[in-house]
């Protein structure tokens, strides 16, 4: 059985709000093995919905519409299901009931606009919210499921989850549709451009297979999904497992973390459990690192001390590098990218140390050193390794952004690399 996911709300068609529902519907539906086969914004509009809801109708289809449930006269999608299907909307007692009961635990008056909340065409089932005042409802019309629930992706989410996946699944075994049981596992990497990814993978990533390798690129990051179907959980499993075992030999040296986690997530949670110090020193990226690395919680018993050396004047006074090494070799050079990860150790009396040092434009390039040059500095245990780094000159973001990604990779490679602070 193939979806068709249906966003609907002016403010999408007007460019004013991005629809992100239909994504994460059409990842939930991949879990049942359930393809989209196309995703549709609409404006607030009545005629056009119950027209797209009826070609849903007619070819068999899972439609899912997120949005047009609200209390107001542009929420249009129980009228348009009610057209599609040739049924009259009815007020439900027991969505009534709720949506008071809701009202009056908030202070709020039930008036007749709340009302149009509690209609629902004949016939629908209802799916509760119990995160807002719009219920969701689904219509089954022979081979069709349609499914209607609230914009708002804090409260589209579980409903998704708790109660439209299972009736997906309901609605497939009814109509003597296998559902393969769907695992995945999650990988992600760093260091390897996609289409050398892709060389490596071989036929992995061969549409139909099983397992089949997808993979996404982000700022020079990976993220590979491993998925595996099976006719049930216990065969999945063992598809996976191979899979997996497979993949983390051939790719070892560039992944990172086997979960779907930010760099941060992942070098905080080596920090944590190797129990190890870090110090940061950043001059370009302004505190990038330092801000990511505190997105982690309890990340301050190991996070002692971070410092925002921009001027020169700065590096020597707070991080001691010698002036004169400023001097003779400039603030982005190795030098210095060095002497500020051992500053930062030192004077925080840490074991790792990390500092950036680069040239994020739009002015201040020369020909010896272009916009994009950067240095990363790397002391561990005293010993100080330096990085160049050449990034394309793609403005102030892009440098700073792949210099803060960097910059948390190397520390995590140099955390792996060390044991259990005793
Ligand atoms: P509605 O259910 O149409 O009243 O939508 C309420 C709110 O949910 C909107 O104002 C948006 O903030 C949010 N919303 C609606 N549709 C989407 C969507 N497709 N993606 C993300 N947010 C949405
Ligand atoms: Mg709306």
């Amino acid at each position: 059985m193939k979806a068709v996911v249906i966003a609907t709300g002016d403010e999408l068609v007007r460019g004013v709000h991005t629809d992100t529902n239909s994504g994460l519907i059409a990842r939930r539906l991949a879990t049942l093995s359930i393809e989209c086969e196309r995703f549709v914004v609409l404006g607030d509009d009545e005629e056009a919905l119950s027209a797209e809801l009826l070609r849903c109708v007619q070819l068999g289809r899972l439609a899912i519409v997120s949005g047009g449930l609200g209390p107001t006269l542009d929420d249009v999608t129980r009228a348009a299901f009610a057209r599609a299907c040739a049924v009259p909307l009815e007020r439900h007692a027991e969505c009534e009931a709720r949506l008071r009961a809701l009202l009056e635990a908030r202070g709020r008056e039930y008036t007749a606009s709340n009302a149009r909340q509690a209609d629902v065409p004949r016939g629908a089932r209802v799916l509760p919210n119990e995160r807002g005042t719009a219920d969701g409802f689904a219509m089954q019309m022979g081979a069709a499921l349609l499914v209607a629930l609230p914009g708002p992706p804090r409260e589209l989410q579980p409903m998704l989850d708790e109660q439209v996946l299972p009736l997906a699944r309901e609605h497939l075994q009814a109509r003597g549709i296998a559902v393969p049981v769907v695992c995945d596992a999650v990988f992600r990497l760093s260091g390897l451009p996609e289409a050398r990814f892709a060389d490596l993978c071989g036929d992995w990533m061969e549409r139909g297979r099983n397992p089949l390798v997808g993979v996404t690129a982000s700022m020079g990051v990976l993220t590979a999904t491993l998925r595996a179907r099976g006719a049930d959980e216990a065969e999945a499993q063992r598809l996976l497992v191979a899979q997996v075992t497979a993949f983390v030999e051939r790719f070892r040296s560039w992944i990172w973390t086997e979960q779907d986690e930010e760099l941060e997530s992942a070098l905080a949670r080596e920090l944590l459990e190797k129990n190890l110090t870090v110090a940061l020193a950043e001059s370009c990226t302004g505190g990038m690192v330092s801000a990511r690395l505190t997105k982690v919680p309890g990340i301050s018993r190991v996070y002692l001390r971070g410092w925002t050396t921009y001027s020169n004047q700065a590096k020597v006074d707070e991080l001691g590098v010698p002036p004169a090494l400023v001097e003779a070799h400039g603030a982005v050079s190795s030098p210095v990218a060095a002497a500020m990860a051992r500053g930062a150790c030192d004077r925080a009396g840490t074991r790792l140390g990390l500092s950036i040092t680069g040239i994020a434009g739009p002015d201040g390039g020369t020909p010896t050193k272009p916009v994009g040059l950067v240095w990363l500095g790397l002391c561990v245990d005293g010993v100080v390794t330096t990085h160049e780094r050449r990034y394309l000159a793609l403005g102030r973001d892009f440098v700073r952004e792949f210099a803060t990604r960097d910059g948390l990779h190397l520390l995590l490679q140099a955390t792996k690399g060390l044991g259990v602070n005793g």
